[in-house]
């Protein structure tokens, strides 16, 4: 009987240590990538003109659960500094990317931001981390119905995921503090830019031909008038059309 309890108690014991073992190899993992994004934005500081992110992205960064977005065998490699494809000819950007793009935005707590191109839904996660509400489009169904179920199960309630062409926007939630794209268009679609609040800002690649995309940073003054500045030279999907 003692035997049998006690075997009984081991077995318990290991049961627990499995899940929360994995969560430790995680979050060693996440502090690792995130100390790469550190040296990586310090190397690209003077074209992107962030050498150093804010520290809410880098703890968002630290925090979403990366491996959770990443599907099948490559769950493994979710943490290395690189993109990975997620099916349906798609890919989850680098986590270097995504903590840049996020911080250009300089999102704030109240902010309300679209973003174009869900994807996994990892993007998603980490702007729901730091803002009060993120709408976000996706044009492949299957991915787009996967990253919803995703964000429901990790709890976040803050994340409204959509199907359909996001070339047009979320006319229906517009105007927006902040607008995200992670698809390349040609050039930068007007309805974000009139869904953008006066004073917003939209991270978005583009500006270039098909193999020349530049990461920009577009921001709508006060006044209404736009200014670009170009960062980094990227290589994102192409931004389709619904025909
Ligand atoms: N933000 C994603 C990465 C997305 S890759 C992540 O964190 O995982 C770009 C995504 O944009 C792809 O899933 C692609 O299907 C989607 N996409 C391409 N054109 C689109 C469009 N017009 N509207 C909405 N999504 C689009």
């Amino acid at each position: 009987m003692i035997t049998f309890l006690l075997s009984a108690l081991c077995l318990l014991a290991v049961a627990q240590a499995g899940p929360s073992a994995a969560q430790d190899t995680h979050s060693a993992q996440r502090t690792r990538m995130v100390a790469e994004i550190v040296a990586m934005a310090r190397e690209t500081g003077r074209a992107t003109g962030r050498p150093s992110l804010s520290e809410a992205v880098l703890r968002a960064m630290g925090t979403v659960p990366r491996h959770r977005f990443v599907p099948g065998p490559r769950e493994v490699l979710a943490y290395k500094n690189q993109s990975l494809p997620i099916g349906e000819g798609q890919t989850i950007s680098q986590p270097f990317l995504v903590a840049l793009m996020t911080d250009l935005l300089d999102p704030r707590p109240a902010d309300t931001v679209l973003e174009v191109g869900t994807g996994s839904g990892y993007q998603a996660a980490v702007l729901a981390e730091l803002v009060a509400r993120v709408y976000t489009i996706e044009i492949v169904e299957p991915l787009g119905r996967r990253a919803k179920q995703l964000l429901e199960e990790l709890g976040y309630r803050n994340v409204e995921v959509r199907i359909g062409d996001g070339y047009n926007g979320w006319p229906e939630a517009a105007p927006f503090d902040l607008i995200v794209v992670t698809a390349a268009p040609e050039e930068v679609p007007k309805p974000l830019i009139d869904q953008l609040k006066l004073g917003g800002r939209m991270v978005i690649p583009a500006g270039g031909s098909s193999d020349l995309q530049y990461l920009l940073l577009v921001e709508k003054q006060p006044d209404g008038t736009l200014t670009t500045k170009r960062t980094l030279p990227v290589r994102f999907v192409p931004l389709r059309r619904d025909r």
